[in-house]
């Protein structure tokens, strides 16, 4: 067993030493990536599930690596968390989100929403405020028309603090949602504390099938949860019609995911929209 061990152990070692050097180098080639102007928004469109229309959409960051190509978020945000690279990149974001759509808004003579990913050390800067003030101000758009996507544990990290943080928030106009609801492990005790607008239920939680309780009933159940606390609910990941019809019998919201489109690059979306008038 000893000798299984040690070759275990020789086994994944240059794996991991791979691993440490493709993580440096992604590292080193993400510092000067927003000067050099690498990175560009994708937007997902979000369906209403009553009209059937397009009522906004989600800003997903891409980076556009000159030898790699494109690289996907889930590589490199946890690089930029972890090097607090994250607060030049997410306030690239909030603020070049914020004037394409009020670009998109001119353009198409009509409001479109746009939501934001923040990620938890954003949020425990003490400039995000005036951040969310300014994008709104230098972009023009109607705070109601900006959401921010929070995760829960970014939230339930220091309660009090989040609370006065989310009001003032909340007290700009802007909308709150939770992302990923539904994958983490912190009860619903915080929905009281926090101004939340929107909860976004994660694609697990949807195609939840179990022995006691069907995915429809426990959607439902959840959906009349959420509605009797003035809560709006967004599914996402949504691949197939027959999940769509699901969503709308348990009166579900909204929506987004492949089956109405995947996140589109600007020109893409502005087809999208023309199609829609
Ligand atoms: P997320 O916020 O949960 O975003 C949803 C992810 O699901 C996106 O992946 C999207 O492309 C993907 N998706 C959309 N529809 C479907 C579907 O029907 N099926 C499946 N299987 N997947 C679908 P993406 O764009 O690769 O982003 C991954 C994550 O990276 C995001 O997860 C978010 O946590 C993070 N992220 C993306 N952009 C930003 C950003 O600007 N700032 C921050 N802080 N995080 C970001
Ligand atoms: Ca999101
Ligand atoms: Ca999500
Ligand atoms: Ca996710």
């Amino acid at each position: 067993a000893k000798a299984a061990g040690r070759n275990r152990y020789r086994f994944f070692e240059p794996e991991m030493a791979f691993a440490t050097r493709e993580r440096m180098a992604l590292e080193t080639s993400l510092r000067p990536a927003l000067a050099r102007g690498e990175f560009e928004l994708h937007y997902q469109p979000r369906i209403d599930l009553r009209s059937m229309a397009m009522v906004g959409m989600e800003a997903l960051i891409r980076w556009n690596h000159p030898e790699r190509g494109m690289v996907s978020p889930a590589q490199f945000i946890p690089i930029a968390e972890e090097t607090g690279l994250i607060a030049p990149i997410g306030r690239w974001v909030l603020t070049e989100a914020c004037l394409q759509t009020r670009r998109l808004m001119t353009e198409f003579g009509r409001e479109i929403c746009v939501s934001v990913n923040v990620s938890a050390r954003q949020l425990a800067h003490a400039t995000f405020v005036g951040e969310v003030r300014e994008a709104l101000q230098e972009s023009g758009i109607p705070p109601h028309c900006l959401e921010l996507e929070l995760t829960e544990s970014a939230l339930i990290a220091d309660i009090e603090r989040t609370a006065l943080m989310l009001r003032e928030l909340h007290g700009l106009g802007v909308k709150l949602a939770v992302d990923d609801f539904g994958t983490g492990y912190s009860g619903l005790a915080y929905l009281r504390s926090f101004p939340i607008d929107v909860l976004k239920l994660d694609r697990s939680f949807v195609l939840q099938e179990d022995e006691r309780i069907s995915a429809f009933d426990f959607v439902k159940a959840f959906v009349d949860m959420a509605h009797a606390l003035k809560l709006a609910v967004v599914a996402e990941g949504v691949e197939t019609a027959e999940v769509v019809e699901f969503l709308r019998a348990a009166d579900c919201d909204e929506a987004q995911g492949y089956h109405f489109a995947k996140p589109l690059p600007l020109a893409a979306l502005r087809e999208r929209l023309a199609a829609e008038k």
